[in-house]
């Protein structure tokens, strides 16, 4: 069965939701597992290795990402080049949280990936994590300090 996708994470087919597109406390109440039980009793708790919602695939994946963007070469051969632009257009594919895929492929059709060395690479992730940070409400970050948070850290 297809599923059919609001924007900004919002399934419209409560039927069936997906976590990986879902934040864990709305998925809980989408499947009826209700946080806090009706009877009274102690809340639900989470197990500690139980799937991932989409906020903790998402912070996961970012990092992930960024810290790739970090360790890519400041000389990359043309072959690198063409692997990191076929990662990033598999990667909008497969994604686990189809909305988010979604998006992000829209964004690299209107932004490729700047494959040409670290420094755009990374600035260039940096830019699209914005993008969702904006969606999402989030403040944007100051992408002149993206190294100092993913590779050489904090220089104060
Ligand atoms: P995150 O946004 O996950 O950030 C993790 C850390 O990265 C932050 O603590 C900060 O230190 C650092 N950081 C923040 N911004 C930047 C930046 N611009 N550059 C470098 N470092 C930065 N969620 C949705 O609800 N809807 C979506 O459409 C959606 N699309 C996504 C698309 C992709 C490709 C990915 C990987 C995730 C997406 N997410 C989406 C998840 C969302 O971006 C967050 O990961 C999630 O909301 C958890 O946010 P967080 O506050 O833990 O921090």
């Amino acid at each position: 069965m297809a599923f059919n996708f609001g924007s900004a994470g919002e399934e419209t087919n409560p039927a069936k939701p997906c976590r990986t597109c879902t934040d864990f406390k709305t998925w809980a109440k989408q499947t009826k597992q209700s946080i806090s039980d009706k009877a009274g009793s102690a809340p639900v708790q989470r197990n500690k290795e139980c799937p991932l919602d989409k906020d903790e695939l998402g912070k996961n994946t970012w990092g992930f990402l960024h810290t790739m963007a970090a360790y890519y070469p400041d000389n990359p051969t043309p072959q690198q080049k063409n692997d990191m632009k076929s990662f990033f257009n598999s990667f909008s594919q497969f994604y686990p949280c189809e909305v988010c895929a979604k998006d992000f492929q829209q964004e690299l059709r209107l932004q490729p990936p700047n494959v040409e060395n670290q420094k755009g690479l990374t600035k260039w992730l940096c830019d699209m994590h914005n993008i969702v940070n904006v969606k999402l409400g989030k403040q944007s970050f100051d992408c002149n300090r993206v190294n100092e948070r993913w590779k050489d850290g904090w220089l104060d």
